[in-house]
């Protein structure tokens, strides 16, 4: 039986891991993929105080280790189902059945799909929602990348470095990215912005051949030959395990207080799965370091 389950290895996680095994908590946390989640594919990070610039992976690491050395456990192992009704939670993975007076829940979010035929098809053969882990791939290659916000446009300007072409295809006629990142995008002579245009196929057998793009002003429709195409148009909640037990949004975000607390008692939530304004490395931190001292509060005040 442990004090607190954590649900998600990534910075709100490992903080919530932090803080409870901290306060002396027996503390698990669960992760289905990579620990680090979206974070460990973070080429250099500029944005998380204390460190000019560090790589998302080497800083989940660091993170990881820090929430160890207090005494956290972390495991790689997928959650299937909760039962979250009674005072002792459960939570059912792939290779068994764990034991909880809390649960934390830090599942992140996943890269939106723009839902076209052969975009499952493709995937990992020329489609990709991660600049920093395929660019590599297409070196001296022309590619596209699709949307018009910070990630959009890092993956535009990453790119660029070593791509011979990189079309930017984006919805509107202007760029939600920040000023400086829009600037860097607009004089980089390798980026061609598409504007006011969605991709409406993806083209090729086996490997993205091209795509057949679609001006949704002049309803004009152009097929554009390239090898890779970079998908960055936001992501959704990985809310699908609580679906019924907590409750979420209308997008499906966990819906929470200011102390992280869920509307089911001893389930907290943080990070990017939780409804709120700017979903970033430092504020899922701050989210975990509020959910796993909530926690503690919790099982103090229930004297569990
Ligand atoms: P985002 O800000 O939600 O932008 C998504 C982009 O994709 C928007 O331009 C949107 O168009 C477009 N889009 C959405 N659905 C689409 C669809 N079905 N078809 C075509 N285009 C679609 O997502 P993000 O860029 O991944 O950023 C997420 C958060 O992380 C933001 O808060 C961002 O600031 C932050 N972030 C920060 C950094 C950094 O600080 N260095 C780096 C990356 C991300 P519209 O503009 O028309 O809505």
């Amino acid at each position: 039986m442990y004090d607190v389950i954590v649900i998600g290895g990534g910075p709100a996680g490992f903080t919530a891991g932090l803080y409870t095994s901290r306060a002396k908590l027996e503390t698990l946390i669960i992760e289905r993929a990579y620990f680090g989640g979206q974070m460990s594919i973070a080429n250099q990070m500029e944005n998380y105080p204390g460190f000019e610039g560090i790589s998302g992976s080497l800083l989940a690491d660091k993170m990881l280790k820090q929430a160890e050395k207090f005494g956290a456990k972390a495991i790689l192992d997928e959650v299937v189902d909760l039962d979250l009704d009674s005072k002792i939670k459960k939570v059912i993975t792939r290779s068994g059945t764990y034991e909880a007076k809390s649960v934390i829940l830090c599942m992140g979010a996943s890269p939106r799909k723009l839902g076209l035929p052969n975009e499952e098809k493709l995937t990992g053969s020329g489609v990709s929602y991660c600049a920093t882990c395929d660019g590599a791939f297409f070196r001296d290659r022309e590619v596209a990348v699709v949307g018009g916000g910070d990630t959009a446009a890092e993956d535009a300007i990453y790119l660029s470095r070593f791509c011979s072409k990189v079309y930017l295809i984006h919805r509107r006629d202007e760029l939600r990215a920040t000023k400086t990142l829009s600037d860097l995008i607009l004089s980089n002579p390798k980026i061609i912005p598409v504007w006011n245009s969605v991709v409406e196929e993806i083209q090729g057998e086996y490997m993205v051949e091209g795509i057949r793009v679609r001006n949704i002003k002049t309803d004009d429709v152009t097929d554009i030959k390239l090898s890779g195409l970079f998908i960055a148009i936001g992501y959704m909640p990985n809310s699908q395990l609580v679906q019924g037990k907590v409750e979420l949004t209308g997008d499906g975000y966990i819906k929470a207080d200011e102390n992280m607390q869920t509307n089911v008692p001893g389930v907290f939530v943080a990070g990017d799965v939780r409804e709120k304004q700017l979903r970033q490395v430092v504020t899922a931190a701050s989210d975990g370091a509020v959910a796993g001292s909530s926690a503690e509060q919790y099982l103090s005040k229930n004297k569990l």
